[in-house]
Order: structure tokens, then sequence, then C-alpha cells
């Protein structure tokens, strides 16, 4: 893991994973760099990592500070060791549908929508956000489950009734309780993949859960939802990348 700056939410997620890879057993290794860091000292340490033997997976703590280029950071992760799964060739792979390993948080949206028992297929799905991090993977992803999927985004027309479609509804914004119980449809299931902080600094998510919570047939909580279920990805990803590696079926 490497993480660069103190961007205090940054911090937050490494440690969490740090401790979920203390909690299944991996080795992992964290090398906290200061904001200052060149692009060079930072290629310099991913190549590095690249070649250690002992390194499966490499996660960059996104977002970088601003004079680093994102793209240019995770274009040099070596694509069998990419766990985010971010790397243009691995994010290619999930759109033809043969991959090793699925972008975190879409994957952990897909188990929750399984644990509820919910079938994708033939369902109306509707994920609102299109960033490439989580939107257009996710809708891919629903797509893979062959369910009829929309992506909306800030220019979407009359938002409030094209979720209200939706019997799968994933909220990516970024944008405090923004979807009202107005936005969904009796018995949707409803993800809320948001991290934000209302007006007070608390976290919350983009779904405002206690407007809804009635509405929705099954609804997921910010924080103890996507969040705890995309380092459980993350780990999975890691072990695969290890077996892999090592050559174990
Ligand atoms: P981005 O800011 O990259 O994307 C947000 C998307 O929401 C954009 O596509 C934007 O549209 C759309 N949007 C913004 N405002 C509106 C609006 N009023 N109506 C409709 N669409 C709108 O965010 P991310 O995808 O990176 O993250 C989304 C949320 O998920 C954040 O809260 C983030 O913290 C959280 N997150 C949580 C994770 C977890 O593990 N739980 C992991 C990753 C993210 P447009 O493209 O037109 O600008």
């Amino acid at each position: 893991m490497v993480i660069v700056g103190d961007d205090p939410a940054s911090q937050v997620y490494v440690k969490n994973k740090e401790k979920a890879c203390e909690a299944v057993g991996f080795n992992s290794f964290k090398y906290a760099l200061p904001a200052e860091t060149t692009e060079e000292e930072l290629l310099a340490l991913v190549d590095k990592l690249n070649n250690d033997d002992r390194v499966d997976g490499i996660l960059v703590q996104l977002p970088l500070p601003k004079h680093l280029d994102d793209k240019i950071i995770i274009n040099n992760i070596r694509v069998d060791k990419d766990v985010d799964a971010f790397h243009p060739v691995n994010v290619g792979k999930i759109m033809i549908g043969d991959y090793s390993f699925l972008p975190c948080t879409p994957a952990g949206v897909m188990e929750l929508i399984k644990s509820t028992g919910t079938e994708v297929a033939g369902k109306e799905c509707v994920v609102i956000g299109r960033s490439n991090i989580v939107g257009k993977p996710q809708a891919m992803l629903l797509l893979h489950e062959n369910g009829t999927v929309t992506i909306t985004h800030s220019k979407t027309k009359d938002l409030k009734a094209v979720c209200r479609r939706a019997d799968i509804l994933v909220a990516a914004v970024g944008r405090a309780r923004m979807v009202k119980a107005d936005y969904i449809k009796e018995g949707a299931v409803v993800i809320d993949v948001g991290m934000n902080r209302d007006e007070n600094g608390k976290l919350c998510g983009d779904v405002d859960f206690e407007d809804c919570k009635e509405k929705a047939g099954f609804i997921t909580p910010v924080p103890g939802g996507v969040g705890p279920m995309t380092i459980a990805m993350l780990m999975k990803n890691t072990l695969t990348a290890g077996k892999e590696h090592h050559g174990i079926k």
C-alpha cells in the first residue's frame, strides 16, 4: 500500500485496509510518502514493488496530490499486481468479461445485491454516477449479469423518474443524502456507495437512509455497507493475485 500526503480520509482507508490484511493473514507493507514526493520517486517505488517477489498486490491510494498524475502512476503498476483493477488493461478485460480482478467497489455492490437473493437478470438497474472507478464498471457488471442498465449523471433529465423505474438502484454520486424516498420504487434494492460528510461533519451516504428505509425492499447503510465490502473484495483480489503468482489453483 502506497499513500502519498496526509489526506485524512485516505489515511483512514489505508488503516482499514491494513487491518483487513492483518485479519486475513496477509503481510502488508505500507509506504507513506510525503506530499511533495515527485513523479519519478513514486514511479521508482512502484517499479521496486513490481519487481518484489514478496508483493502480490499493489495499491496506490487515490486521490494523489494534484502535481501527480493518477493515470501515469496506475499505468505503471504491473497488470497482474493491480488489485484495484484500475489499470487500462484490467478495465478492458472487465469490458469483455475476461478478467482476474473485478474493481473492488462495484464487485462489493454485486455481492450485496446477491445477498438479497435478487436475480439481476431482466431487472431494471439504474446507476447514478459514471465515474471510471464506480459508475461505469458498476454498469458493466450489472450488464454482465443480464440486467437492463441505465447510467445516469449530472446531465440526466428527470433523474427521479429514471430512478423510480429501478428494481436495483446503485447511488455513486458523492452528494450527501440526495436520494430521497421519491427517487425509489416500492421494494427496490437500494445500494448506497456514497461516502460524504453532512453539514455537521457526520459520515453519510448518497441515500437518505431514514427517508428510504421503509419504501426500499433492501437498503445498505453508510457507514457499514459498501465500504467494508470494498475492502473484502480487495482482499479477494489480492488472494487471486497471490495464487496466480505462486501457481496455486
Ligand atoms: P465522482 O465525483 O467521480 O463521480 C460522481 C458522479 O455523480 C459523476 O458521474 C457525476 O456526473 C454524478 N453526479 C454528480 N451530481 C449529480 C447529480 N446531481 N445528479 C446526477 N448525477 C450526479 O465520484 P466517485 O464515483 O468517485 O464516487 C461517488 C461516491 O462514492 C463518493 O461519495 C465517494 O466518496 C464514494 N465512494 C465510496 C467507495 C466505497 O468504498 N464505499 C469507493 C469509491 C467511492 P457527471 O459525470 O456528469 O459529472
